[in-house]
């Protein structure tokens, strides 16, 4: 274990060293600063995401504090392309120890009235599908020595929120943590364990992947409170706080937590 002080906390950080990570959508927000904290703590990360230059820009940012990360490029509903980054895990450093799913977007936001059937089918494919073709890539790469499966979720799949026309995200992410308990009980004989993480707003782009269309006028909800009010510091989280909780489940220190859905939201949930 190590300390180190970050934002107002005093944090101890498990030692990662000589384990090997793939983390999805790592050229941003949460991905991004997560893959920076784990290879800080010494382990060897996979950046995954789509083809753009903020994926270097997390390389070159763990390159410069002496870690070790490889990038691929990939749309992680592709089956095809998925299949090919844990392959290249295998073939750069023949192990893998855990799986950060964490790509996702918010897609279309529409009235369920005026939703395309294939913007709904985009938003699932990312973060739904997306989810599923990762842990099932993960299987055969864990099967033998175990391993750790992080997924992100949101606050928004157990509760609706007055952010309007987010049926389709809401549902995929609701997804994705029934899938994760499936998942962990399923895998648990293989002593892989799942686990989903729901944050709250956090500070992140993932509202530049976000299309709102006008009809979303028509389903104004008042609201009660600001968007992304959080009572425990009044403001959106940060990513780099999403990334502690992920390299504690990351690590041995969790081994045995599975299968269990962890809010981090500073209470916004329970608004
Ligand atoms: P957050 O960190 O809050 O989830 P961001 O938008 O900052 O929000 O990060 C999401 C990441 O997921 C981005 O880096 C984005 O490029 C990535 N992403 C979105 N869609 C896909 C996809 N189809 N395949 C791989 N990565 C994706």
């Amino acid at each position: 274990m190590t300390i180190q002080t970050s934002h107002k906390a005093l944090m101890i950080l498990p030692d990662l060293k000589d384990k090997v990570a793939l983390i999805t959508g790592a050229g941003s927000g949460i991905g991004r600063a997560t893959a920076v904290l784990l290879a800080r703590q010494g382990m060897k990360v996979c950046l995954a995401d789509l083809k753009d230059e903020r994926l270097e820009e997390t390389k070159q940012e763990i390159a410069s504090a002496g870690g070790q990360a490889i990038t691929v490029d990939i749309d992680v509903s592709d089956p095809g392309r998925v299949a090919q980054a844990f392959e290249q895990v295998a073939k750069t450093w023949g192990q893998l120890d855990m799986v950060f799913a964490n790509a996702g977007i918010n897609g279309v936001l529409a009235p369920i009235e005026d939703m395309e059937p294939e913007d709904w089918d985009r938003t699932l494919s990312v973060n739904l599908k997306g989810t599923f073709l990762c842990v099932k890539h993960a299987i055969p790469n864990m099967r033998e020595n175990g391993g750790s499966i992080v997924i992100t979720s949101s606050i928004n799949g157990s509760r609706a929120f007055s952010n309007f026309g987010m049926s389709a995200y809401s549902s995929s992410k609701a997804g994705q943590v029934a899938f994760a308990k499936m998942a962990a009980l399923e895998l648990a004989q293989y002593r892989i364990r799942v686990n989903v993480i729901c944050p709250g707003s956090i500070k992140t782009n993932i509202g530049e992947n976000t299309q709102p269309t006008p009809e979303l006028e028509k389903i104004k909800i008042p609201v009660k409170y600001p968007e992304g009010s959080q009572p425990l510091e009044h403001a959106p989280g940060q990513p780099e706080q999403v990334a502690h909780l992920v390299a504690f489940l990351a690590s041995d220190a969790s081994s045995h937590i599975t299968g269990t859905e962890l809010f981090i939201d500073g209470a916004e949930s329970l608004l």
